[in-house]
């Protein structure tokens, strides 16, 4: 077995968060280490690992030295804590979702579907996830899904909504779902969901951010306004209309079509994605965001590396009063909140008001000099040491690669 330390950014999310309803089993995963080395090289302490839970339920500290640690046990793997598995065999009904997969991974929007396509299910039906070709995920399973509909082949590849809504309507005829719920997003659940809708002639409730019930609550008037009507068949979800799953482990089981799906005769041609400039991305809508700080002493420098590594530029309230960046392009909540796949946080301390624009962030990447700051501690990943440096490696790898990928394309 190596020795090498892995970290596990969740569970200790989990540890450190004291209403996480997983917080005390994480605890206790830890607590057969009352010391260990942290990323950093520290040795951390856990006070909260001394002793055990007597008989009576009183907990007791054995300070002869023959005892350390809630259960006296040393491992050097924290244990993985196992969620339920919950089987549903003979699903009374369906709730079918088609989530977006952006980037071949479930995002934080399909996640708050599926959060809601098992409240919908209850404890009777079934979540179907209809995904369309090859996918890198590897949590279905976690993210609440019971059955797996793999649709796959050449012609569900790029932008293919008609021959999407076919298979979508075989999976309706053999299926037959409560209800279809997509996410009512740019990256193609919104286009999708209305397609199918007009397919099965049926009225979507769009912009749903609530459903309870036979009801269901919907944006509307450029956002304005909520519409309340009856929960229709077809939903059309926004982000966060419900919690995601987060404490039970579902089957994931792969199910098939019955019949081959008809062939669409193709009107529109997929010419790919175009380029655009990153810096023209509205901040909310960016997927890959370099947010600077007080902590960056070469803005020249900022600016470049967000060139060279294709982000959009953020900043924290500091940079942007110290006149470093336009007031547009502060973070926070009295800023932008953004819901970036990667938020990368150069030399920003992460004081709670900048912490609570990045909440949705996939994933957040730090450097920073300070190891104990808050940004560090809510970082998936961190980097300790000057930004001017980093940043300089930074963009000699991108271009080292972008060098690469030319070599290997000639
Ligand atoms: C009502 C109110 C609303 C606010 N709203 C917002 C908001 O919307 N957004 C927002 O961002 N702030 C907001 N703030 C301000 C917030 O409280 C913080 O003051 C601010 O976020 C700090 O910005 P900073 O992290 O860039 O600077 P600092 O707190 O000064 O942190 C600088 C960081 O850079 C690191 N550093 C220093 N030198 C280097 C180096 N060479 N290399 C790498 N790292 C280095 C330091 O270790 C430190 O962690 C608000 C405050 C109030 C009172």
């Amino acid at each position: 077995m190596s020795d090498i330390i892995r970290r596990d950014p969740r569970a200790e999310w989990i540890a450190r968060n004291r209403l996480h309803p997983l917080h005390a089993a994480m605890q206790s995963a830890q607590g057969g280490e009352t010391r260990w080395m942290g990323p950093n090289g520290v040795v951390r302490k856990n006070p909260h690992a001394v002793g055990f839970i007597g008989p009576n339920g009183v907990k007791r500290i054995d300070r002869s030295g023959g005892q350390q640690g809630t259960g006296g046990k040393r491992s050097s793997a924290p244990e993985v804590v196992q969620l339920p598995l919950v089987t549903v065999e003979q699903p009374a009904f369906f709730i079918a979702v088609v989530p977006d997969m952006v980037g071949g991974r479930l995002s934080s929007h399909d996640r708050d579907l599926l959060g809601l396509a098992r409240k919908l299910a209850g404890s009777d039906g079934a979540v179907l996830a209809v995904v369309f070709g090859e996918h890198k995920e590897s949590a279905f399973d976690t993210a609440g899904i019971d059955r797996l509909l793999q649709v796959e082949g050449n012609e569900y590849d790029g932008y293919a909504p008609e021959q999407r809504v076919l298979a979508l309507r075989s999976a309706n005829s053999q299926f037959a779902p409560r209800h279809w719920l997509l996410p009512d997003s740019r990256s193609g659940g919104g286009e999708l969901g209305r397609r199918l809708a007009a397919s099965l002639g049926e009225r979507p409730a769009t912009r749903v951010w609530q459903a309870e019930g036979e009801r269901c609550v919907g944006r509307a008037g450029a956002g304005q306004q909520d519409l309340h009507r009856e929960l229709p068949r077809l939903i059309l979800a926004a982000a966060e209309c419900a919690e995601p799953v987060s404490e039970t482990r579902h089957e994931a089981r792969a199910v098939e079509l019955d019949s081959s799906v008809a062939r669409n005769i193709p009107r529109i041609e997929d010419l790919g994605p175009v380029a655009v400039d990153p810096a023209q991305i509205p901040m909310a809508e960016a997927e890959f965001i370099l947010s600077g700080g007080n902590g960056v002493k070469d803005w020249d420098l900022f600016h470049r590396a967000a060139v060279a590594l294709g982000a959009t530029e953020g900043a924290s309230r500091v940079a942007v009063d110290d006149g470093h960046m336009p007031r547009a392009r502060q973070v926070g909540a009295t800023g932008t909140w953004v819901t970036a796949r990667v938020y990368l946080a150069v030399g920003i301390s992460g004081a709670i008001q900048h912490l609570q624009g990045i909440g949705s962030c996939d994933k957040v990447v730090a450097i920073n000099l300070d190891p104990g700051c808050d940004m560090i501690k809510r970082a998936d990943l961190s980097v300790i040491g000057d930004s001017t440096a980093i940043l300089k490696a930074l963009m000699a790898l991108a271009e080292a690669h972008r060098n690469g990928a030319a070599r290997d394309a000639a």
